[in-house]
């Protein structure tokens, strides 16, 4: 009888547990012996593409019947699922690869499993996230992981402004369609930072960029065509700079524009009352600065379309 199932004419089976297992994103040799185990052992796998993980579990040689676990009806799925571990039924969610729930369909299910009190256990493995990070030597304290970026321009811009100063090393995965129009974008809000990309981890074309992020966009630039799975890491932001004691006008509008992030208009207001100087004097300032600093991010954007 397979762990935890349901014993016939039992009043009420005590519920089956829900295993997160995490499943190889590339070298099948990735795959844990203990998750070997429990697909095995478990009485139902939901399955993000049950025909992706037949393929694996063929390998593998296990048999257990397989039921469908996708993003758009996970609220459904769940709840079918559900019934299935209250009645005694051990489950054990996969995904296509890597780690469930990570970027991928399983936190609906996990988190009714938890709030209707059935056991939850995470049976750990390969990640794209864990994998790059720990491959990269940049790894800090802290990280930011985005997931996938939005698809679109203007909310990617907005989301890439909203971490601009975040000091966490930040992490996202991308597709190869976008992965050229997303490092552009990077460039052209968080500026150049030490950067690293990793692509088609533990497969056959495995590679990892270590660089500035303005080397790593040039060279997918070059590149014909842009294929496989990425993670992109990117240096979190370093300490703002100070605003520079006894500096001049331009100094000061240079900082204000950069560091301080400010409006032309509040910096012309700020700085028209500090220096005592006639305000249209400023404004003219003000205005050659921002135009030379959206100039300079233009041409690090290498792109036609720059973040507004
Ligand atoms: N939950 C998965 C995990 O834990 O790795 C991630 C799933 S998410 C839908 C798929 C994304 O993960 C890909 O678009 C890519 O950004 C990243 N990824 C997955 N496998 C990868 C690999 N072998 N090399 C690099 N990135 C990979």
């Amino acid at each position: 009888m397979k762990a935890g199932q349901a014993v016939k004419g039992a009043a009420s089976p005590s519920p089956g547990t829900l295993y997160v297992v995490a499943t190889p994103i590339g070298n099948l040799e990735d795959i844990t012996l203990r998750a070997i185990r429990i697909l095995r052992e478990v009485g139902l796998i939901a399955a993000e593409d049950t025909r992706h993980t037949r393929k694996l579990l063929s390998h593998l040689d296990i048999h257990t019947p397989l039921v469908s676990y996708y993003k758009d009806r996970e609220a459904e799925r769940a709840g079918l699922i559900l019934e299935r571990l209250k009645g005694g039924l051990d489950v054990a969610l996969v995904s296509d690869a890597g780690t469930p729930a990570i970027s991928d369909p399983g936190a609906v299910l996990v988190g009714r499993a938890h709030q209707e009190g059935i056991r939850v256990v995470p049976v750990p493995g390969a990640s794209a996230l864990a994998a790059t990070v720990s491959a990269s030597g940049m790894a800090g304290d802290h990280l930011l992981f985005l997931g996938f970026l939005p698809a679109r321009k203007k909310e990617r811009c907005r989301l890439l402004k909203e971490v601009l100063r975040r000091q966490e090393l930040l992490v996202f995965y991308e597709t190869p369609r976008r992965i050229r129009a997303c490092l552009a974008d990077c460039l052209a809000v968080l500026g150049d930072r030490p950067a690293f990309l990793a692509r088609e981890l533990t497969k056959l074309h495995e590679e990892t960029l270590r660089q500035p992020l303005s080397a790593i966009a040039d060279e997918l630039n070059r590149r014909e065509v842009v294929k496989g799975e990425f993670v992109v890491l990117l240096a979190g932001a370093g300490p703002q700079a100070a605003k520079p004691e006894d500096a001049g006008l331009t100094e000061l509008l240079r900082w204000y524009c950069v560091a301080g992030e400010a409006s032309l208009k509040d910096a012309v207001r700020q700085l028209t009352r500090d220096l005592g100087l006639p305000r249209s004097e400023v404004y003219r300032e003000a205005l050659r600065v921002w135009r030379e600093e959206v100039a300079e991010r233009a041409n690090r954007l290498n792109s036609d379309q720059p973040c507004e």
